[in-house]
């Protein structure tokens, strides 16, 4: 229920006082994750004190968003976005192969294209908002380097040739993914639209890259490159990052906080209107398993950034 379309003056409120909130990352360091953590919104709030001019720039994407949803100029045409895959290895494990990655290339095209064999488990409640998004995706090129790193944490050394990472090839025009163990129990982390070309695009980490085997589970369907290229296409947490808050799509319930493992259907939100949660949306923290959904607001979300005058138009071009 609630969530009104947002005034460019909330979205500045948005952006300009986030506070600190923690995405609940495992205190220990090495363990493999038990609760899926991404840290986006993290990496998102470290960035907006060290470069003030983001709140700016993101400001002024969340009012752009809202104009074209409420104009409804929103590209129509397919968008097939090519994708870079930085492989960053020490370990023979670490060094993905070919298929691992087209395996995750693949899962984005199910997911983002309502093609996922678990598309018709939408319970009916929510059957009148789920989503075609209508995005595709295709291997550019795999991009391979050794390195004696153990773990890259989340500040984009990566990213960095100076750091011994790759810097992305062609980030306006092509999606970069890194492929390395980032440590602390996160399993990826995204760069929303609005944040400098030199660090953009998703790190996941490579044990949940793809379908990246059994021995992972349960993060090894590729659910993490579809929920962190989610948050590259500017989606949210679904909710909000705060009790209760807003992922600034108006067809999804309000959440009371990140849902984990396989919630039981229907699940209660506690929040205003007691509404049942979209446990099964992909920008929810559940096993890869639970997720398959995106909404329809979600979808408009993303198609705005692809209109003319969108931060990701580039990517819309011929
Ligand atoms: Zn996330």
């Amino acid at each position: 229920m609630k969530k009104v379309i947002i005034t460019a003056i909330t979205a500045l409120v948005l952006f300009s006082c986030q506070n600190d909130q923690s995405e609940g990352t495992n205190s220990d360091a090495a363990a493999k994750p038990t609760l899926r953590t991404c840290a986006s919104q993290d990496v998102l709030e470290a960035q907006l004190k060290a470069d003030p001019t983001l709140a700016i720039r993101m400001n002024e994407i969340e009012a752009y968003t809202n104009k074209a949803l409420l104009t409804g100029k929103l590209v129509n045409g397919k968008i097939q976005i090519p994708v870079v895959v930085n492989v960053l290895y020490r370990t023979t494990a670490e060094n993905i192969s070919n298929t691992q990655i087209q395996s995750q290339i693949d899962v984005l095209n199910k997911d983002f294209n309502a093609l996922n064999s678990d598309y018709n488990n939408v319970p009916a409640l929510f059957a009148g908002v789920k989503a075609n998004v209508g995005i595709s995706f295709v291997l550019d090129q795999v991009i391979r380097k050794s390195t004696t790193k153990t773990s890259w944490g989340t500040n984009d050394a990566m990213k960095k040739t100076a750091q011994g990472g790759l810097a992305p090839t062609s980030p306006t025009t092509k999606l970069n993914l890194w492929s390395c163990t980032i440590g602390g129990g996160i399993l990826g982390y995204a760069q929303f639209p609005g944040g400098s070309s030199s660090t953009d695009g998703v790190v996941i980490d490579p044990k949940y890259f793809g379908l990246s085997g059994s021995a992972n589970a349960p993060y090894n369907l590729g659910r993490t490159g579809t929920h962190e290229v989610g948050h590259w296409l500017n989606l949210r947490h679904i909710w909000g990052d705060a009790t209760c808050g807003s992922d600034l799509v108006s067809d999804t319930p309000t959440h009371n906080t990140a849902n984990y493992g396989s919630p039981a259907y229907p699940h209660y939100s506690t929040c205003s209107g007691t509404p049942v949660e979209m446990t099964m949306n992909y920008m929810d923290y559940t096993d890869d398993a639970a997720m398959y959904m995106f909404s329809t607001g979600q979808k408009n979300r993303i198609a705005a950034i692809f209109a003319s005058g969108g931060p990701r138009n580039s990517f819309a071009q011929p």
